[in-house]
């Protein structure tokens, strides 16, 4: 194994330690930032991988921070959940996805959003009549939103988490399960919830055509979702080469920097205002 110069140790302690500053400052920066609507959500289409249609769109969150521009997620999500204040989070990308869907509406454009949330929201007991109440407000059809859950590696607990997932889906809200082939779990949302999406995670689709077993992972995603009924969306596409190969397989939908980039919420309007949609 290559020696690691004094140097490069320096550095790394210095990169943990201003990391684990930074931690601290976003922490005490939390607060305002919810109050000042400095997270937005940026949006990325979900493509039909025959006709290039944009059929969907998943919610990625973005701090707009005033000193260190646009933050990504990994930065600062699990801060929030850490915080106690990850409740008001995902009740905030849900208002701020269903007015979007408002505004959509008000265009005449009636795509699905799909947000991301925490498992921990779903331990939150009023975050169903909390988005039923606002589909109502914004008259907003309950299909057109959709939830997008991740396992995470600490094992919440699993039956209060499907309770509220089966009342989302009593409300007419789609359900997707996220990353596929990288838990546990999945199997077991997939066996027993009405899933409406399995989302092969990007790991898989990036080297399928090399790595068998991940190959194997993509025809077991695509099996499953005949069985249970449910649609299939790959995930980090970004080649034509991926792109045909997953629709060969029989994969109907992809997603990734092929198609393109998580985009600002006026880019992705003026991008659905210009290409065909459902
Ligand atoms: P995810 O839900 O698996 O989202 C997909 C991630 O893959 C996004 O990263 C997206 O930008 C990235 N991606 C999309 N296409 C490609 C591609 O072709 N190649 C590659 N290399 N990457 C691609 P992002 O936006 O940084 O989000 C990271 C994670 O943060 C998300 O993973 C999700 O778990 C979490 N997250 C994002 N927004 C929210 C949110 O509003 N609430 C919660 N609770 N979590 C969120
Ligand atoms: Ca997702
Ligand atoms: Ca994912
Ligand atoms: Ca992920």
């Amino acid at each position: 194994r290559k020696q690691r110069s004094a140097w490069s140790v320096f550095d790394e302690t210095q990169q943990i330690e201003q990391n684990s500053q930074k931690t601290l400052r976003y922490r005490s920066e939390l607060t305002d930032a919810l109050r000042e609507h400095q997270f937005k959500l940026y949006y990325q289409p979900k493509v039909d991988l025959q006709t290039g249609r944009i059929i969907s769109t998943e919610a990625l969150a973005r701090w707009h921070h005033p000193e260190d521009g646009v933050v990504p997620p990994i930065m600062f999500i699990s801060i929030i959940e850490q915080s106690g204040k990850i409740r008001e989070f995902g009740r905030y990308v849900i208002k701020t996805s269903i007015r979007q869907l408002s505004f959509w509406k008000s265009k005449g454009i009636a795509v699905p959003i799909a947000v991301n949330l925490s498992p921990y929201n779903l331990l939150d007991p009023d975050i169903v009549t909390f988005t039923q109440d606002l589909l109502k407000k914004y008259d907003i059809e309950p299909k057109l939103l959709e939830i997008e859950l991740t396992e995470t590696a600490t094992s919440l607990h699993l039956q209060t988490i499907s309770k509220s997932l089966n009342a989302f889906k009593e409300i007419g809200v789609q359900l997707s399960i996220d990353d596929f082939g990288t838990g546990m779990s999945s199997l077991a949302y997939i066996s027993s919830l009405h899933v409406d999406t399995i989302k092969i995670d990007r790991a898989f689709v990036r080297d399928m055509d090399e790595n068998e077993r991940h190959l194997s992972i993509v025809q077991t995603a695509l099996n499953l979702a005949k069985a249970f009924d449910c649609t299939v969306v790959a995930e980090g596409v970004e080649n034509v080469t991926q792109a045909n190969l997953l629709a060969a397989l029989g994969c109907h939908y992809g997603q990734g920097y092929y198609y393109s980039r998580p985009i600002p919420e006026e880019q992705f309007t003026a991008m659905l205002q210009f290409s065909p949609t459902l």
